[in-house]
Formats: C-alpha cells, structure tokens, sequence
C-alpha cells in the first residue's frame, strides 16, 4: 500500500528512525526522583494534617498567579510544575480532608485511597468493560456492594462519579421500566405527564434529573415531611391519588435513606409496600446514609432500603474513599440494561479478543470512557477489612451522639433537629431571649467566624425559618475532643458576636 497521497508527504522505509516526540520522561531517573519526592511529600502533608489550618482563602497573589498566567505554550519542566502545585495549591483546598471538617456531606480520603488512584491512573485502563481485571474488578466490588445492601443476586450496578450522577442513573431506569411506551425511543412529547414523588427534603439533584429526563422539574411533586423531617406518608398517597385523577401517570417515589438537611430517613418499609401496591418504582437516596447497612449496631435505621427498585450512594462520602465514587445498583439487572443498552458497530460484542463480555459498563449508563475507580474500593476493602468500615461508621456516630448530648448540656446552645444518625443541627441562642431573625443573622456570622478561624469546617442550613450550625460527621480522623473543642468556640464566638451586637444597637 503506498503511503501519503493528497498533499500529505510520503513516508520512505529511510524516515522510519526519526526523531519522534513521547510524553514520557527523557530522563527515566531524574523522573523517579521528582515522582518518590511527590508520594513522599504527600504522606507528610497528610500526616501533618491536625497541625495545619483546617480551611484557609487562597491569598490575593495566589489567586492573581493562578487566574492570570498565560497558556504555558513551551514546557517548564516538570520539577517547576510541581513546585507550582506545592505553592499555590496544595494548602488551599476546601479543608474536607482536615480532622476538624465536618461541614457540608464530604469525605476525607484515605492514603491508600490516593495511592490507588495513582496505581489506577498509571495503568489507565479503559472501564467501558471488556476482558480484563480491571472489569472483573469493578464487576466484583458491585456484588460486594449489592451484598451489603441486602439487594437480590439479580441486581446489577455501576459505579459513578457521584450521588448525583448514581441518582440520575436510577431515575433513568424507573422512567424506561414504568413509562409503559418506548420513552428511549419516542420521548415524552405525545405522552401524558409521568410524576414523581419525593420529599420536600429531597437533595435538589431530584429536581435536576427530572429536568435532565425530560419529566419536567414541575412533575416532581413535593411531598410534606412531619415533625422529624421524614415524608407524610397520608399526603404522599393523597397526592398520587390526585395526579391518578387528573390524567397525569404516576411512575416512582424516591425515598430518602438520610436527607441532606439533618439526617432523616424516611419511613422505606412503608414506601416500599405504597410502591408494590400502586405499582410505583421505587428510588432509594441513600448518599451517606445507606453506608449504615456496613454496621450491624445501626443497619435498622435503614431497614427497607434493600427493597428498592434502585439504590444509590456514594462511597466518598462515608466509605471515606477519595472523590469522586459513588455507586447505584438495580434489583433487576434486565431492567437496569434495558435503561441503556445500545449496539454499535464499531464496539461490536465478540466471543474472543479485548471485547469479550461486551461493554457492560457501558451498557448501564451514560459514558463509554470511564476510569478505574473501583481500584480505590477494592484496594481500601482489602487494606481494612470491611469490619473498619463499619467500626469507623459506630466511631462517627458516637461522636455525633456525644456533640447532641452536650448541646443539650449547655444552656446557651439549642438542637434545632432530633439527630437521626450522624448529622447534628444546632444554634447559640444566647442568654437573651432574642428572635429567630436576630439569632439567624448570629448564627450564620457563627458559622462564618468558625470557618474563618481555620479551626473547623462547619456548614450550616435553615431548618424551619431557623438557621442551624450543622454538623455531618463523615470524618475518619475526628476524635471526640475535636468535638468539644467545637461546643466552647461555639460558646465563646457566639458570646462575642452577640456582645458586638448588642453594643451596635445601644
Ligand atoms: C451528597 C448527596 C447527594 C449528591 O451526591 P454527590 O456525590 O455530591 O453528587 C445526593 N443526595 C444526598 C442525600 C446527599 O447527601
């Protein structure tokens, strides 16, 4: 076959040794060096961790020499690259991985977390499926999962970048199994409106799905909570009942096994049986609280979750594992394929070669290209053992208990909300007998001034026209005197900022 042709220049059997370019290093040893220096640093900065600020802004001259450098169009070296990467970014991050953080749902990492991403990323597999470990890999950390979750031997799962996304991924399926047409094939246009059901509380990528879904963000219909923030069962029945009547197509109800707010779970045996008896999918939100199922002191707190036509959760969150992973199964493995599934010919299936066993992480979701994250799982499961999983989730819950009772010791804090597992809602309301509006605006420059006294990292949320300093423990290196050091600066700034206050107003 003759090369080149159209303008392009023929290559001769003389150019075959020319001078050609490799990203990879010129210098195989002067590399090692740089790269033993990186996983050495990065192990001190992590144990140094408790030492440093939990949170602190990048300075001006960090920002300006971050946002205003110019496209590197010639290399620097590596070594510069790096020394770049330890000045201006290395100490700014959001602080989630700092023993004081807490704001917020986030996880911490692990160190064999991180070095498995580097493991993950030097072999760079390419995680659609095919026949290779890395997809018996990610394939048997699903039934590990699916096992913990009490799901049946027929479900089927994937792992994501996130809730979010493992979220989507469900909702996805319980429009194709309940539309009753070929919504992948003809869309929604001609149909009558589908609904679903959540709970007010619902984390708002429910909204964005249905958006995404095409049902509409309107068609999730908002379903109100009782005194413990969970769904009013009578209201969710009356509600379907009424779209039923008005010609609109019921096809799901998402339940939440820990809401974002303050930890509730929603009563999932009772969804459950709503959901067989109207012939309902039914969607579990388990993005931190479906971990619970790894304790057997606690797994109750979820029971019925295992029932769910979908379940998803994230594994950054309280596996603790670096971002990003979270995880959704499907009872049904048909049900779920069916959801995505195509053929192409380029990616055709064969019964030998690199595609044997198919795509069939492509085959369960959206992307084709996907990376081994389920190296940081298998690696993690191993290193630990499952049962330091489920000690660490025990470890985090009686901190969680601990911070609720001296809250209620401390005359000057408030609970704001009954703590359902590790979420801890409160406020300082003083010695006064101020207002929700005055303690609200205190309350959050609270949370601000804890922020930025770079010992903590808090989040807070408005409960019920009350805003709430709170506390989401998913934190593997918390201790317990972390969390009363967290009770007096909360004494301590929250006297302070109610004396400024007051003396503003006299
Ligand atoms: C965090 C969270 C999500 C979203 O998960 P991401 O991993 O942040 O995408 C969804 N639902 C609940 C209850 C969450 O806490």
């Amino acid at each position: 076959m003759e090369a080149g042709g159209h303008g392009e220049e023929a290559i001769s059997r003389t150019d075959l040794n020319p001078h050609e370019r490799t990203l990879d290093p010129e210098d195989w040893e002067a590399f090692r060096a740089l790269a033993h220096r990186m996983v050495d640093d990065m192990i001190e900065q992590t144990r140094a961790l408790r030492t440093q600020p939990a949170w602190q802004s990048p300075p001006a001259d960090v920002k300006r020499a971050i946002l205003e450098e110019p496209l590197p169009r010639e290399g620097q070296s590596a070594g510069q690259a790096y020394a770049d990467y330890l000045h201006l970014v290395q100490p700014y991050t959001n602080g989630n991985r700092h023993p004081r953080a807490w704001g917020w749902v986030r996880g911490n990492g692990t160190p064999i977390g991180a070095m498995a991403e580097m493991l993950a990323a030097a072999i760079n597999p390419h995680l659609g499926g095919g026949d290779q470990s890395p997809t018996y890999v990610e394939e048997r950390c699903l039934q590990w999962l699916a096992q913990v979750m009490g799901m049946p031997a027929t479900a089927t799962g994937i792992l994501t970048s996130g809730g979010t996304m493992a979220n989507l991924l469900g909702l996805a399926v319980a429009r194709h199994a309940k539309a009753g047409f070929d919504v992948r094939a003809e869309g929604l246009a001609a149909h009558t409106p589908l609904t679903v059901y959540a709970s007010s509380e619902a984390h708002m990528w429910a909204g964005n799905a249905m958006d995404l879904l095409g049902l509409g963000s309107s068609r999730l219909r908002s379903i109100p909570v009782d005194e413990n923030f969970r769904i009013d069962l009578a209201a969710l029945r009356l509600k379907i009942r009424e779209d039923r009547a008005a010609g609109l197509q019921p096809i799901a109800v998402i339940g939440n096994a820990g809401t974002v707010n303050t930890g509730a779970v929603d009563d999932l045996e009772a969804l459950a049986a709503l959901c067989r008896e109207e012939e309902l999918w039914f969607h579990v939100d388990g993005a931190f609280g479906a971990l619970l199922k790894l304790s057997p002191r606690h797994a109750s707190l979820v029971r019925g979750l295992e029932q769910a036509d979908s379940l998803a959760f994230d594994l950054h969150k309280w596996m603790y594992l670096p971002f990003e992973i979270g995880c959704v199964l499907v009872a049904n493995g048909e049900e779920h394929r069916a959801a995505f599934a195509s053929s192409a010919s380029y990616l055709e299936g064969a019964k030998r070669g690199i595609l044997a066993t198919g795509l069939i992480f492509a085959d369960r979701g959206l992307e084709l290209t996907r990376g081994f994250k389920a190296l940081k799982l298998w690696m993690a499961l191993k290193a630990h053992g499952l049962n330091a999983f489920s000690e660490m989730i025990e470890q985090n819950m009686a901190q969680a208990r601990y911070l609720e009772r001296r809250v209620l010791e401390e005359p000057e804090l408030e609970l704001l909300a009954p703590r359902s597992m590790n979420i801890v809602c409160f406020r300082y309301r003083g010695r006064g007998a101020a207002g929700d509006e005055l303690l609200n605006a205190l309350n959050r420059e609270l949370v601000l001034r804890l922020q930025e006294s770079g010992e903590f990292v808090v989040s807070g949320t408005m409960l019920k026209g009350r805003y709430a300093l709170r506390i989401a423990n998913t934190n593997h290196r918390s201790r317990l005197q972390d969390f009363e050091d967290l009770v007096q600066w909360s004494l301590k700034l929250g006297c302070e900022i109610e004396a400024e206050s007051q003396a503003a107003r006299t």
